[in-house]
């Protein structure tokens, strides 16, 4: 992978990367079911959805017939019926995260509020998919599937209710103000219940026929919270309420609706039991909603980072055609040809923002494909308990515990035999996905709205205008909503300070590491490394802070300490997105050749790659070394302030230097700091500002890390240079 001086010059990126490409990269160049999906959510996003933004449809909240239209693409398209398997009118069978992920990116690339409206409705089934009783699921799903062809019938839309108006659900999803109770239950009969929901700034709520609602509580004869279905023709109140305000999203319906209806028991979602006269919910709303969050947030993910990746083309375009048309600027000449490109800064910042475009796709379809994985070994997993006559509880999590040992051991290479174990593999696959999913939600959302600012200032005003080609400005907005909705970053922070500690979880990150170390060898050009040295120095600082106290003894890793445990999170969201783009960029290595159009050109692709790893690794290794500096040092009191300042930092050395452009600082902290012996010496200083144990192995892995960064800047110049010839289509395939 690494290119001589020689082939750079030759070989270089000839055309923005295809659908090819993606295929490899994504690992979906065998399912032809997925790239016929791509196409025809394509052909949504890119023709009505582009017309009605380029129309003005944004610009109110209100849910217009024009933006009703959608729902039939949608349906058309095969978006509708993609969450439900052949039997229940959808066409993939088997699990479908990447084929949601695909879906999310392809309408996001123009407008990620379609992409919410269309997602939603997967998102109200999912509670009764994941959680939901055989009938629950064959009454919803068939419902909600779009009429075929000679049928007359309007397919059932959802919605998904959780917040509620403050001061209730947000964040905090226990304090539910959503109530059940008992309204009629005569002898013999199924009980009626009733429920009063208010809800805020709730999805598809202008148009749902029905709602999964979390509700708790409110009579002794139910026991805890649970969710439950509402039907708009259910008896009672079923007011869609006002429309949210919103400044983002304008394609979806979003509004704050209030439920008083009546309904039977049996609409509680998962089903219940009856003891001593007490209705027993099978599933609280908890546990329903982290079955159906895990796998939706993956999505979400990648509603931004397909922001990032369309922003690269109307970004070219734009600086190339800057100053085309003036005096100064003869055709065929640089300035003519190049326009903006000719000035570094443009060009770096763009190289930033794919390389994170790049990464934040590689990690989202990377935790698409674990959920993949793990759906059928859930299943697989609950049939293998049962054969041993375990069912749940205690005894289930207490064999699970006995499994992760087993699984443990064959990371480590003790167990080989345990390959296909079904509860080692569902073991592994649970512990990846419970990290890979809160990561790329945490940071392909969150760092992805910072560096859509970048993408919007890289346009200058225009990007700042509904003219903007890309419709960058409101993509910016929209960011920032997928970086709150499904669970702010608060929410994806404190998951991963728990899940990423996990010993499984670590077992397989130290293969990781090493995994990289071995990669580094052989393609140093792709940052490696310094990847490498990173994740060694996050995990020494996990560990370190995991035992470690501050100053005043206090512990450091805990929950409530969210200064501590919420960076390092971040961290972990730098490392594991390098990570993902590294490996798809080897697998376009590995496949690029034998494929028929990839090959052609894969010289230089692969030379442009290799180096937006290298810019993204040195980036995401020097995030962690901040974060990791600032935790491990930052927590110590610093021994000499007390008595005599930060007197142990600076060497006399320095202060002369420093007293040659800050004239009388020297003499000013001489006065407080430098004692001067009789006899001209200094006294011994009070040490280095901190002192623990494992400071000088620190240090070693953070002067290591720096030298790994060595080359990231050149491959900076050579990915931008690559940005100045790469050729783009004379226009967008969709309006500005
Ligand atoms: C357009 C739109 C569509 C939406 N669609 C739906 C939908 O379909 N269904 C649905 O149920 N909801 C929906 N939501 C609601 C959304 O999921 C919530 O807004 C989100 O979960 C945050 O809750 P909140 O607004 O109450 O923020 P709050 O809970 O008030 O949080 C405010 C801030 O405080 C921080 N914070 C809060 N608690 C903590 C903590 N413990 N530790 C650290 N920081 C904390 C948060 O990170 C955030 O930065 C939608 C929202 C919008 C805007």
């Amino acid at each position: 992978m690494e290119s001589t001086a020689t082939d750079k010059k030759t070989e270089h990126l000839r055309a923005l990367p295809g659908d090819d490409v993606r295929q490899i990269m994504w690992r979906f160049e065998d399912r032809f079911d997925l790239q016929m999906l791509v196409q025809s959510v394509r052909a949504v996003a890119r023709g009505p959805v582009a017309r009605l933004v380029a129309q003005g449809a944004r610009n109110t909240h209100e849910w217009t017939p024009e933006k009703e239209s959608l729902i039939q693409h949608f349906d058309e398209s095969g978006v509708t019926a993609l969450p439900l398997e052949p039997s229940e009118g959808g066409f993939i069978e088997g699990p479908k995260n990447l084929p949601m992920a695909l879906v999310a990116l392809e309408l996001a690339w123009v407008d990620a509020g379609s992409a919410t409206s269309a997602m939603v409705g997967c998102l109200a089934l999912s509670p009764i998919h994941e959680r939901g009783t055989p009938e629950q699921r064959a009454y919803y799903m068939s419902r909600c599937a779009p009429a075929q062809p000679g049928e007359d019938r309007r397919p059932w839309r959802g919605a998904f209710c959780l917040t509620e108006p403050i001061p209730y659900v947000g964040v905090e999803t226990g304090l539910l103000g959503g109530k059940v109770r008992v309204a009629e239950w005569q002898e013999g009969q199924e009980p009626i219940l009733h429920v009063d929901k208010r809800g805020r700034f709730i999805t598809n709520m202008g148009f749902a026929n029905f709602v999964t609602a979390a509700v708790d509580t409110d009579d002794p004869r139910i026991k805890g919270s649970c969710m439950v279905v509402l039907e708009e023709t259910d008896p009672g109140l079923f007011d869609r309420g006002i429309p949210t305000r919103k400044l983002v999203h304008q394609l979806s319906s979003t509004r704050d609706p209030i439920f008083s209806l009546r309904i039977p028991a049996a609409r509680i979602i998962g089903g219940y039991t009856v003891k001593d006269g007490v209705i027993v919910p099978n599933f609280s709303h908890g546990e329903i909603i982290e079955a159906v969050f895990r796998r939706t947030r993956v999505g979400v993910a990648l509603l931004t980072a397909a922001k990032l990746l369309s922003a690269v083309e109307p970004v070219i375009r734009y600086q190339r055609g800057r100053f085309r048309g003036g005096a100064t600027a003869a055709p065929g000449s640089p300035r003519y040809d190049l326009g903006l490109q000719l000035k570094e800064d443009v060009i770096h910042r763009l190289v930033d923002v794919w390389a994170t475009g790049e990464a934040a796709a590689s990690l989202g379809f990377e935790a698409a494909r674990i959920f993949d994985v793990l759906d059928p070994l859930e299943q697989q997993k609950d049939e293998v308990l049962a054969a041993r006559g375990i069912r749940g509880g205690t005894a289930a999590f207490k064999a699970m515990r006995q499994v992760q040992k087993h699984a443990i051991a064959y990371v480590e290479g003790k167990r080989p035999e345990l390959a296909e174990d079904t509860l080692v593999r569902f073991a592994l696959a649970d512990s990846l996905a419970n990290v890979l999913c809160p990561a790329c939600k945490l940071w392909d959302t969150g760092h992805g709205a910072n560096m859509m600012r970048e993408a919007v200032s890289l346009m200058g005003g225009y990007g700042i205008t509904e003219d903007c080609p890309g419709f960058l400005g409101y993509k910016w907005m929209d960011a920032q909503l997928e970086a709150t909705y499904e669970g702010p970053e608060s929410v994806q922070r404190r998951q991963l300070s728990i899940t990423m500690t996990d010993d499984l979880f670590l077992a397989q990150y130290r293969e990781w590491i090493r995994e990289m170390r071995l990669i580094a060898n052989f393609h140093p050009g792709t940052g490696a490394c310094a990847l490498a040295s990173a994740m060694q120095m996050w995990l020494w600082t996990l560990q370190h802070l995991l035992k470690a106290k501050d100053a005043d003894g206090a512990r450091l890793y805990q929950g409530a300490r969210q200064g501590v445990t919420f960076p390092l999170a971040d961290a972990l969201g730098w490392l594991l997105a390098a990570r993902s783009l590294i490996l798809d960029v080897l697998e376009l290595e590995k496949k690029g050749p034998a494929h028929p159009t990839v090959s052609e050109g894969l010289a230089g692709l692969m030379a442009f790659y290799t180096d937006l790893c290298h810019v993204q690794s040195a980036r995401a290794a020097g995030e962690v070394g901040r974060i990791c500096a600032s935790l491990v040092h930052g927590y110590n009191r610093h021994p000499a302030w007390d008595t005599e300042g930060c007197a142990s930092c600076y060497q006399s050395d320095d202060l002369e230097a420093i007293e040659s452009l800050i004239p009388g600082i020297a003499s000013l902290a001489r006065g407080y700091t430098d004692v001067v012996e009789a006899d001209g010496s200094h006294p011994p200083k009070a040490g280095p500002c901190v002192r623990f144990d494992g400071l000088e192995q620190f240090a070693r892995l953070r002067s290591r890390m720096d030298g790994c960064l060595t080359g990231s800047q050149l491959a900076k110049d050579r990915a931008a240079e690559a940005l100045t010839k790469v050729m783009i289509p004379e226009a967008l395939d969709y309006p500005a």
